[in-house]
């Protein structure tokens, strides 16, 4: 039984998430105590709770809570025993604006390994703050994911936005065999950047607003500016995505919309992202590196070079290593940082 400390570093939910899926994978029991405690409301919501309810069903697990009750919203313990990954239809509801996104890369990497393809459908959240967009699923961490050879396609139905949720994603994942070793240490060369700002209910001015800013600041011309607007029944809700695609990795910056906050403030904290990310000679930015570690380890090796180490990364790695016969190791290289991932046996 492999114990595990949920107020570790970042102390979210990313450390429980990332143990859900290697523990599917590995086969290895865990026991997790303090789930979410370095959060403002600390255990189980509902987006963590379908996350352990989906890896369960995929593989059969038993979920005990350590007083021996059913699993509920709040819990801050749990144990987990995880049985053979089935492939296969499933669909999952988290009911708010819960991230979809993050519950499909829970069970992802697990579906990879599964016995048959699988077609997933999950309802919540699909642009929420603290979270990956859909697009950066499909288009950033997919890309990676593609490079180690896996095959599959992310289809965003419907977007939902918080508070209300009712967004739509799903999945085909196919087996594979194995995920290859790659080395993400140089982006390459600069092959297309645009900028996207999406609306639903939300007056247009808002999205012209959003990309004047950018044009401005990244000093953009007017065809990589891309106002969407979507059905006004998928609103209220506005997120402007900056999309840097390199011959070797595309990564995606997101602001969103707020009551009371400007657009230029909302498309400033994008632009400084894609910024701060263009000015460092990493291929990764802080959120993909912490992705991609999960993956890179599945993979036994490979390296990869970012712009920052985070404690999301921190966490990662150290429950990464307790499931998996892998050490990483990081160093700083100029304006960035090279993380390997170094096989133990
Ligand atoms: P946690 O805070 O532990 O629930 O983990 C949040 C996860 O969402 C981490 O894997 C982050 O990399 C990811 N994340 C948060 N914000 C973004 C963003 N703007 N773009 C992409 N990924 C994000």
């Amino acid at each position: 039984m492999i114990e595990l400390d949920g107020s570790h570093g970042e102390g979210g939910g990313q450390i429980l998430r990332s143990a859900l899926s290697l523990s599917m994978i590995t086969g290895q029991p865990f026991r997790i105590k303090q789930i979410r405690a370095k959060r403002s409301k600390p255990g189980l919501l509902r987006q963590h709770m379908i996350a352990v309810e989906a890896a369960a069903e995929i593989c059969g697990a038993t979920v005990a809570t350590g007083q021996g009750e059913a699993l509920k919203l709040g819990a801050t313990e749990l144990e987990f025993t995880p049985g053979k990954i089935k492939g296969g239809c499933y669909e999952f509801a988290i009911g708010s604006a819960g991230s979809t996104t993050l519950v499909l890369q829970t069970i992802l990497p697990a579906l990879l390994f599964a016995d048959s393809a699988s077609e997933v459908r999950i309802s919540g959240g699909t642009h929420n703050a603290m979270a990956p967009p859909t697009q950066f699923l499909q288009k950033a961490y997919g890309r990676v994911l593609a490079q180690m050879g896996v095959s599959m396609q992310i289809e965003l139905e419907r977007f939902g936005f918080y508070p209300a949720g009712g967004g739509k994603i799903s999945a085909h994942i196919t087996p594979c065999p194995g995920l290859q070793a790659i080395s993400l240490v140089e982006r390459g060369d600069h092959v297309q950047g645009y900028a996207e700002s999406f609306i639903a209910a939300v007056p247009f001015r808002v999205a012209e607003r959003e990309l004047a800013c950018v044009a401005e600041g990244l000093n953009w011309q007017t065809e990589q500016l891309l106002p969407r607007g979507l059905p006004a029944d998928q609103g209220p809700g506005n997120v402007l995505l900056i999309t840097l695609e390199h011959g070797m990795v595309t990564e995606i910056f997101c602001s969103f919309g707020e009551r009371n906050v400007s657009s230029e403030t909302v498309a400033k904290h994008a632009i400084n992202e894609a910024r701060r990310y263009l000015s460092s000679e990493a291929a990764l930015g802080e959120y993909l590196a912490d992705q991609v570690m999960l993956p890179f380890a599945l993979a036994g090796g490979g390296s990869f070079s970012c712009t920052t180490i985070s404690d999301h990364m921190n966490s990662n790695a150290m429950v990464i290593e307790k499931f998996l016969p892998v050490k990483f190791e990081i160093e700083k290289q100029g304006k960035r940082h090279i993380c390997t991932v170094n096989k133990l046996r």
